[in-house]
């Protein structure tokens, strides 16, 4: 993205705010200040896109918070050569902050209509390394492989196994764990040779994971 004279100050602050909270990675925070949030919201909240909050699109779903999104993009201490697996793609806003940072982004959201609006987004974008698929974080396909990174983006009240086996040696699996409606902590999983590491990292609070393809679109 290139501006045209002066950044418009919502989007100073929130680059401000990004590093006031604690964001240091300095190409997380550029992969920040390329993706224009407000085109991940429908037009009633463009107005908020900039603000460090949550925001309602469709389906019910919510778009995450941009501190969120940097923090857990920074925990995934991505290299350039890396394959991403995220669950929940939800507007997209994600997925274009991931596919700034490696080399392939698979993303998947059970419900169509997220799916398509996703995937319209970040072709408008040119993300030509994110792929936008329905499909089920609870049943991921082994075809798809094996990933370095997997963000899942809505809470599960346990990471399940075979999702944790999609991951690759010295892979990072990061997922908010707990009840529905209660408290959940960002959970670190990291695979080595002597087995996985669990480490929590902060509270947080997501929209639920719920198993299959969603039957309304
Ligand atoms: N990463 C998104 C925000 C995610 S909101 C963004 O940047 O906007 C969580 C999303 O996870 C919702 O869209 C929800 O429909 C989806 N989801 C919930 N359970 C899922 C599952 N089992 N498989 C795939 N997606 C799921």
């Amino acid at each position: 993205m290139s501006f045209v004279g002066p950044p418009p100050p919502e989007k100073m602050m929130f680059q401000l705010n990004l590093r006031r909270r604690g964001i240091s990675d300095q190409a997380v925070l550029r992969a920040m200040d390329d993706v224009p949030r407000d085109l991940f919201v429908a037009p009633p909240h463009r107005d908020e896109a900039w603000r460090d909050t949550a925001l309602p699109i469709e389906c019910g779903q919510t778009i995450s918070q941009p501190f969120v999104v940097a923090y857990m993009t920074e925990q995934l201490q991505l290299q350039r050569d890396h394959r991403v697996l995220e669950i929940g793609t939800g507007s997209g806003y994600q997925a274009a902050v991931l596919s700034r940072l490696c080399r392939q982004v698979l993303t998947l959201e059970r419900f169509k209509t997220l799916a398509d609006t996703a995937r319209a987004r970040l072709e408008r974008l040119e993300c030509h390394n994110v792929e936008v698929r329905v499909g089920d974080g609870f049943d991921v396909p082994k075809e798809a492989g094996l990933f370095d990174r997997i963000l899942v983006t809505a809470a599960m009240e346990q990471v399940p196994e075979p999702l944790l086996a999609r991951l690759d040696l010295d892979g990072i699996l990061l997922a908010p764990v707990g009840p529905q409606s209660g408290a959940q902590n960002l959970v670190k999983f990291r695979k080595s040779k002597g087995g996985m590491e669990r480490k929590e990292l902060v509270a947080v609070r997501f929209v639920p994971a719920l198993p299959g393809i969603a039957r309304e679109l």
